[in-house]
């Protein structure tokens, strides 16, 4: 087995670990980043759609879930939206702001991003081999000891950015969490898919309805009627159930409160420019005409179908003749579908992962370990998770400038 060494072992070359082996190397370290993926980059990529939605205008610890809100903030405020911008901009990808207050490269294309981290990583002396699976780790007197597959390397310090488990077909399968417990660490009782489309049961109306996006608003409410999230944004219905950015941005709340109470429900407001007494109002007035025509002023045929279906009202019945309960059903339907979901799609459908290596076990002003000196952690392995929009990226970018800036 042949040996090899470096002062800083990054594991990891994604986005977290592509920035902190930049930072590091750039003040100078012997960088090595490893990375167990044929392809290295993949989920920068695939991100936004392919076009990579590098931050977000406004980023606060308001916009994640994480076991350590403070810590998020600090972490975030170490390194800002402006340094962001300003890091690509003098790797020459320049971003532009849309309308959502996501920040794209004005390119367009993901592969911009990744080959200008890649360049930067080069242009500061990174050595970045792939594929190069780290197997595991210990702690030698002189720092670490890594196995991979063929190969052992010697580091004085590592840093662990293997992501968490979401798209494993990039290379994030969750082998950085045993590492990080090999060294003492704890990771949250609950590692779930998050940022995932949610399945309803087959059979239901809205499965029916595959490939209508629209506007909409979701409740998340717990069997107590506890509401437990709402988020605004475009819903896209699918032969499984619901996606879209307000689907995704629902399911961390949904899938942990799915774990205790099976009950939780997402009241989906599919209406959401006017009341649903406005609704009421207008039913009532709308006299000779048929609820479906009168629905199908809101929404396309099938959905106005699927409505009709699910709140028992003949398609045909004038609004006039429409009984009470069914006009009540119609506006329910309408404005607070009450959706049970069965789960979510899975790991390889999810864009980032609910839970990880609890924030307490870090400093975050090196983002080194408390349990293990000259370890240090960034990015998604932590118990960090952002809504949609960009700020996923930024906490990768902020944690890995501080790891690698630190170690
Ligand atoms: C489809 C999709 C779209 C997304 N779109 C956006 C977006 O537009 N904006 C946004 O902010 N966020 C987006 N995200 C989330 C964002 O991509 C992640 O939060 C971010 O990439 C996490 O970065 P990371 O470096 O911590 O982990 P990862 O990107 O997961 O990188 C971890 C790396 O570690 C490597 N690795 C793992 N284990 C080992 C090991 N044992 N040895 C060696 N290497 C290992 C993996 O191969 C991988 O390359 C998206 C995610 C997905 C899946």
């Amino acid at each position: 087995m042949s040996s090899s060494q470096a002062d800083v072992v990054v594991i990891g070359a994604g986005a977290a670990g592509l920035f902190a082996a930049i930072h590091a190397a750039r003040r100078g370290r012997d960088v090595l980043l490893l990375d167990g993926a044929k392809k290295v980059g993949t989920k920068i990529l695939v991100a936004g759609g392919g076009r990579c939605n590098v931050t977000h205008h406004e980023v606060t610890e308001r916009d994640y879930h994480a076991s350590s809100k403070p810590v998020v903030r600090n972490v975030l405020r170490s390194y800002t939206v402006q340094d962001t911008i300003d890091f690509f901009k003098r790797e020459g990808v320049f971003l532009k702001q849309e309308a959502t207050g996501k920040l794209f490269p004005t390119t367009n294309r993901a592969r911009t991003v990744l080959d200008a981290l890649l360049h930067a990583a080069e242009q500061s002396g990174v050595r970045l081999e792939h594929p190069r699976r780290v197997l595991e780790a210990i702690r030698t007197e002189a720092g670490f000891e890594l196995q991979t597959e063929s190969t052992s390397v010697q580091a004085q310090r590592i840093i662990l950015a293997t992501g968490g488990r979401a798209l494993p077909k990039s290379g994030s399968d969750g082998l950085g969490y045993t590492i990080a417990e090999s060294f003492g660490h704890t990771t949250s009782d609950r590692i779930f898919p998050a940022l995932v489309p949610l399945v309803l049961p087959g059979g239901h109306a809205f499965r029916e309805v595959a490939g209508v996006a629209l506007p909409a608003s979701l409740t998340v409410v717990a069997r107590s009627g506890k509401r437990l999230a709402y988020t605004e944004g475009d819903l896209l219905l699918t032969h499984f159930g619901i996606s879209g950015p307000a689907a995704l941005d629902v399911s961390h709340a949904w899938r942990d409160a799915f774990e205790d109470d099976h009950e939780v429900r997402v009241l989906a407001n599919l209406c959401p420019t006017q009341s649903i007494e406005e609704t009421d109002a207008s039913i009532r007035n709308a006299g000779g005409r048929t609820i479906q025509a009168w629905l199908r002023d809101f929404f396309p045929d099938r959905l106005a179908a699927a409505i009709l279906d699910l709140s028992e009202a003949p398609g045909q019945t004038t609004c006039a003749q429409l009984t009470k309960s069914q006009r009540l059903a119609v506006r329910t339907y309408m404005h607070e579908a009450p959706l049970r979901f069965e789960g979510d799609r899975g790991w390889h459908h999810a864009e980032v992962t609910m839970g990880g290596v609890p924030l307490s076990e870090i400093r975050w002003q090196s983002m080194e370990s408390t349990v293990t000196d000259g370890l240090f952690l960034c990015g998604e392995i932590l118990d960090v998770d952002g809504r949609i929009g960009g700020f996923n990226f930024q906490w990768a970018w902020a944690s890995g400038y501080l790891a690698g800036n630190s170690v």
